[in-house]
Order: C-alpha cells, then structure tokens, then sequence
C-alpha cells in the first residue's frame, strides 16, 4: 500500500520539523489587540480587579474591633502577653487570641473572649484541642478581674 505524503514519515523527520517550529518567531502581537491596550496573551481582567480579593465582612468587623481592643487593653493596663509560656516575647509580636476559632465565636465573643499574648504563645494554645483553649483563655480572662478587683 503506498503512503501518502501527508504528515512526517518517521521520527528524524518529526523530529527536524518540530525543531523547525521551535525556531519560528512566536506570533507577533495582534494590531487590533495592542489598539485595544492588551497583548494578545494576557488574560483579560474585569474592570477594577486588582489581583486579590478584597477583605470579606467577617475580615473587615475583626479589623474594627481590634482598633477598639488595643484601646480598652491599653485602658486596663494590658500591654504585654498573658500567657508568658517559654520563648514568650512579652511586650513584641502581640496579637489578640479567641477562645473559640474565629467561625465559632457566638455574640459578642469577638470582642470579650479575647486575651493578648505574642505569637508563640497564641499559636501554643491555637494547636491545642478546642476545649483546652478555651478553658486557657477563660481561666486568663478570670485571673485578669480577680486581681483587678
Ligand atoms: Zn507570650
């Protein structure tokens, strides 16, 4: 049976016109496209899409009661970490910790089951069993009024 001579025969010949391929100039940007501002192989962004997401509701609440935290914390003279595990950082690195993981948090947990304490001693608590967290910070909350009063 003949073969026609459509296509490459064998490999040496695939392989000479692959390579032959590799070597052409990649296509040259469209005009109609560079009138329109966007090379042809950019994806195209809808209007105002600036690469992230924006900060969702729940995000943008726990900025706001933070500002309000640091003020009511300065305000009871809580200015260090709570905590003081081994390899605390006392006064630097500090961050507020919940009781609850943050989608748990029922009522207005967000801004009073919270203590401050730097980030090795918050991320101590945050890998311990949800029960034993919680009991942490309630018991830090409880010593906090206990000496206050
Ligand atoms: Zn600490």
């Amino acid at each position: 049976m003949k073969r026609s001579r459509i296509g490459p025969k064998t490999f040496a010949e695939a392989l000479a016109k692959a390579l032959a391929r590799q070597k052409a100039k990649p296509r040259p940007v469209d005009q109609k496209d560079r009138e329109h501002g966007y090379e042809w192989r950019r994806v195209k962004r809808p209007l105002g899409y600036s690469g992230r997401l924006k900060p969702g509701r729940k995000t943008k609440a726990w900025t706001a009661e933070r500002r309000k935290l640091k003020v009511k914390y300065a305000q009871m003279g809580i200015t260090s970490c709570e905590l003081g595990y081994q390899g605390c950082k006392r006064d630097d690195w500090l961050s507020f910790a919940h009781g609850r993981k943050r989608r748990k948090l029922e009522g207005d947990e967000l801004s009073t089951l919270t203590i401050l304490a730097c980030i090795p001693c918050h991320d101590r608590i945050e890998f311990l069993p949800a029960d034993e967290m919680l009991a942490i910070v309630e018991r830090v909350i409880a010593l906090r009024s206990e000496s206050q009063s």
